[in-house]
């Protein structure tokens, strides 16, 4: 698959022993770019959505010209301290230690459908934390939807289990 093709491996980044999966190789490529977007942009233009909300901050590269070409808004969920009106915030577990995601209070309206987009799930801990935010403020999540899943490490599942729906354009080990 050609957007499989373009995402590169990095062995042990950002640690020893992870296999990073590197999208800036899809990104800078333009057919491979296009092509993401296009087809994220091709399951969801029938599809009722509000927002898209993406999380910082590869989620923010796919999210935006995908609320772009959609022709919704789009809301960024960032890490702790980075927004600059009132915010909610969760916090999640990370291999060692935990993390803290936020969003605007006012960024969604009561019932709003949300797609929420990042680059990869893995864990599925932050997509999880960020499903609970949108929810916190009254937004709908339609689906959750990444370029790259790794199947192995169960976020699918993890979110599956709770009630949402994942789509994701290709999986690596
Ligand atoms: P999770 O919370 O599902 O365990 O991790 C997913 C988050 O970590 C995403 O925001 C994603 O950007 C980042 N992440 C973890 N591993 C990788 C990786 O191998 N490649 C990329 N591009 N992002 C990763």
């Amino acid at each position: 698959m050609v957007i499989k093709s373009k995402i590169r491996t990095i062995p042990d980044y950002p640690h020893q022993g992870i296999m990073f999966r590197d999208i800036t190789t899809l990104l800078k490529d333009a057919d491979g770019f296009y092509a993401t977007i296009e087809a994220l942009a091709n399951r969801y233009r029938d599809v009722k959505i509000d927002k898209i909300v993406g999380i910082e901050s590869r989620g923010f590269i796919i999210g935006a010209p995908l609320a772009y070409a959609l022709g919704v808004g789009f809301v960024p969920v960032r890490k702790k301290g980075k927004l600059p009106s009132v915010t909610i915030g969760h916090d999640y577990q990370l291999e060692y230690g935990t993390d803290r995601i936020e969003i605007h209070t006012d960024a969604i309206s009561s019932g709003e459908q949300i797609l929420l987009v990042d680059d990869l799930i893995a864990t599925g801990g932050t997509a999880e934390a960020a499903v609970a935010l949108i929810q916190q403020v009254g937004g709908v999540v339609v689906e959750c939807a990444f370029v790259i899943d790794l199947p192995d490490v169960g976020g699918r599942k993890r979110l599956e289990a709770r009630g949402q729906t994942v789509f994701t354009l290709c999986e690596f080990e």
